[in-house]
C-alpha cells in the first residue's frame, strides 16, 4: 500500500507491519527517478527494517547510488534528510 503526504522531515517512511509505504508530496518536484529512488529505498525496508549492510548490500548498484547522491545535492524544502 502506498500513500502519499506531506512530510517536513522525511522524503518517505515505511511501516513494515503495516506494509504501508509513506511517500512526501515535495517528491512530486523531483525528476522521476529520484522518486523511484525513495520508493525502492522503502521498499528494500520491507526485507531489511534498519540501514544495517544487509540493507545497503540490497541497494547497492550504480544507479541508486547515483539516484542518491543527486538527491543530497538538491535537499527539497528542508536540509537535514532523514528517510
Ligand atoms: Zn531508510
Amino acid at each position: 500500500m502506498m500513500h502519499v503526504k506531506l512530510m517536513k522531515t522525511k522524503r518517505g517512511t515505511c511501516s513494515v507491519e503495516a506494509r504501508r509505504i509513506w511517500l512526501n508530496l515535495e517528491l512530486v518536484k523531483k525528476p522521476i527517478y529520484c522518486l523511484e529512488y525513495i520508493i525502492v529505498h522503502e521498499l528494500v525496508h520491507l526485507l531489511e527494517l534498519l540501514h544495517t549492510d544487509r540493507f545497503t548490500a540490497l541497494m547497492d548498484q550504480p544507479m541508486w547510488w547515483q539516484y542518491r547522491e543527486e538527491l543530497n545535492r538538491a535537499p527539497l524544502a528542508q536540509g537535514g534528510w532523514e528517510y
